[in-house]
């Protein structure tokens, strides 16, 4: 068995790694049974109109060792990349397609099974995995887990480490590390069920048992997973309140929408994401409001726009429909499009019907009639057509310029966009702001600009308004400096996503005085979301050997795959000024670059690669 070069011999000491299964008992880490269980037609058998019922039948195999030479996604942390530093850490994320790396499978969505685990770990190590069921036998250090519903491969995962849990809910804990969990418990409690009721009532009963959420140091790739029975989410997150909340939510949205009816190919993500945005909107809408749930909206279309600017209104990655050629990384395709242009077609869907809550009553029927199964988008127009039979007499798939047709396969912006006005309240005052930020006379204007209080604002709403001036970066040197006296100290005592955006308008109008603030932002934060962009700005810039220095002094707190990262970053100075290309369009669930993966799985891991939704601020 070879270990990953970033797993210091000494780890193969702490056990996790050698387990007793029958075939493989000296190298067996994780033995993995599967039973097919659920069939998806092939999309031609669907323009046939019939189903193409693949034979039953189970698979049973063991992995008889993690990766060769630790490649793939299984990523292993030394105690000194988590927080409590005491104990090394383990994850794996299978989105899209790295759990063919993990155990055998059939690594497509198409297919899904259910499966059971064995894994064996040394005492004081947690070991969790995305499963309905699962017990632990301490004398033999054994975790045992089954899920007894059919997932796709992307879909199983395991997480173990110095993990401890708390209760937050009738159905959900939340499982972080010690010195995490008193956080984690206070920001969650009491919130999460009330997120699940409000999704039960508008789309069903909840099918997965238990709803727990695990946070995960901030090597986590990503943002958020939406592995079934168990979240994981990136620790980072947890001081900026609105995100956190906005990120939960969407992954519970998926427990209907992507883990229960799934995308069966990776050509139609949009199918879970779009699906899943528009159900975390109304559960926020039902949670919190309209006005609130609209800011949330303004802020991610005005992130699509920006991201349509980038790429150009012909991109092809920016239709809904993807082309996948052999070779890509379907995580590569996935982009704000993905996620807002589904969105928008989901709620243009909604309009035609004309009440959000006949439109929950389909959604609520098409789960019930998919639940457990893959799904092509002809599946969900073919179910809407048939449940609004009056709006199929109208052809409403067929009106001029609005064609469902169009819809998917056309590129550039949505078609449509929602009406936000009931978030006028919350996003008016952002515009007003970022209206005398760029006015003449600057004097005049300014002093009125630095009348209005901001440390009152939503997170959003504050996010919104450094974006705006992001956009509009490089700013005349004399709006900057006036910046910096009027926020940048309110900033700094604000949450993390709010300072990146006050720190890449520094970086990107090479503000010097405020360049102290970046490097006490990159000392602390060693997660891709909040170093990449940083660094992609100031190797862009005239801040290279800033850049450089920081690195020096940082890099040994930083996972080797991010490391690596950066190092391309600084070698090769590609920032966002860069032309991006379809590769390069962004990601969502699974942005990161790992260059140690296969080329099987990645054969583009140049740093442009790792340009994802935080190019545009966004996370997903
Ligand atoms: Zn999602």
């Amino acid at each position: 068995m070879q270990i990953p070069g970033s797993w210091p011999q000494k780890a193969l000491g702490w056990g996790l790694g050698v387990c007793s299964v029958e075939q493989a008992p000296q190298t067996g880490l994780v033995h993995v049974e599967g039973q097919q269980k659920k069939k998806m037609p092939p999309r031609a058998a669907h323009s046939e109109g019939t189903e193409t019922e693949r034979p039953e039948g189970s698979f049973k195999d063991t992995c008889e060792h993690w990766p060769a030479s630790g490649r793939g996604r299984i990523w292993w942390l030394d105690p000194e990349l988590t927080y409590g530093n005491a104990k090394p850490f383990v994850f794996t994320q299978g989105h899209s397609v790295c759990n063919r790396s993990f155990f055998p499978c059939f690594d497509t969505p198409a297919v899904k099974c259910t499966y059971s685990a064995v894994v064996k770990a040394p005492s004081g190590v947690q070991v969790l995995m995305s499963a309905t069921q699962s017990t632990y036998v301490e004398e033999e250090g054994v975790y045992r887990f089954h899920m007894e519903h059919p997932v796709p491969a992307y879909l199983v995962a395991l997480v173990a480490g110095d993990l401890q849990p708390a209760d937050i809910g009738p159905r959900s804990r939340v499982w972080a590390e010690p010195c995490l969990l008193p956080t984690a418990t206070s920001k969650l409690s009491g919130a999460v069920e009330q997120w699940l009721s409000a999704a039960e009532r508008l789309y069903g009963p909840y099918m997965w048992g238990r709803y727990d959420i695990v946070f995960l140091p901030p090597s986590f790739p990503i943002v958020a997973m939406e592995n079934p029975c168990l979240t994981f989410i990136i620790s980072s997150i947890l001081e900026s309140d609105e995100f956190l909340v906005i990120d939960v939510i969407h992954e519970v949205a998926h427990s209907w929408f992507g883990n229960a009816v799934t995308n069966a190919t990776w050509e139609e993500m949009w199918l879970s994401e779009g699906l899943a945005t528009y159900a975390q909107r109304r559960i926020t809408t039902e949670t919190y409001g309209a006005a609130f749930t609209c800011l949330e909206t303004a802020f991610r279309l005005d992130a699509l726009h920006r991201q349509m600017k980038l790429l150009g209104e012909d991109s092809p990655v920016s239709k809904l429909q993807v082309k996948l050629e052999p070779g890509v990384n379907p995580s590569h395709l996935m982009n704000l499009f993905t996620y807002e242009k589904g969105y928008c077609f989901v709620y243009y869907l909604s309009q035609l019907c004309g009440d959000p809550q006949r439109f929950d009553d389909f959604l609520r029927a098409y789960v019930e009639k998919y639940k457990f199964t893959s799904v092509v988008a002809q599946d969900l127009l073919d179910s809407f057509l048939s449940f609004f039979p009056e709006l199929k007499e109208q052809s409403v798939d067929c009106r001029a310029g609005l064609e469902f047709e169009r819809w998917l396969n056309a590129t550039g912006p949505p078609l449509a966009e929602p009406d936000l006005s009931q978030g006028s309240s919350l996003t008016r005052p952002v515009e007003a702001l970022f209206q005398l930020w760029t006015a003449e006379p600057l004097d005049q204007a300014a002093a009125s600009a630095s009348a209005i209080d901001i440390s009152k604002w939503r997170t959003f709403q504050t996010a919104l308004f450094l974006d705006r001036l992001l956009d509009g970066s490089p700013l005349p040197q004399e709006v900057v400096m006036r910046l910096s006296k009027c926020y940048s100290s309110l900033l700094d005592s604000m949450n993390a996503e709010i300072r990146i955006r006050w720190l890449q308008i520094v970086v990107r109008n090479d503000y010097y005085p405020d360049l102290h603030r970046v490097r006490r932002f990159l000392e602390s934060q060693m997660s891709r979301m909040y170093t990449i962009p940083l660094y992609e700005d100031l190797c862009t810039g005239a801040l290279k050997s800033f850049a450089l220095e920081v690195f020096y002094q940082t890099q040994g707190r930083l996972h080797p795959n991010l490391r690596r990262t950066i190092q391309q970053i600084l070698s090769q100075g590609l920032g966002p000024g860069a032309e991006p290309s379809a590769e390069q369009g962004g990601a969502g669930a699974d942005s990161e670059v790992d260059p140690e993966a296969p080329a099987l799985l990645l054969g583009d891991d140049a740093p442009g690669a790792a340009i994802s939704l935080r190019d545009v601020n966004v996370s997903a």
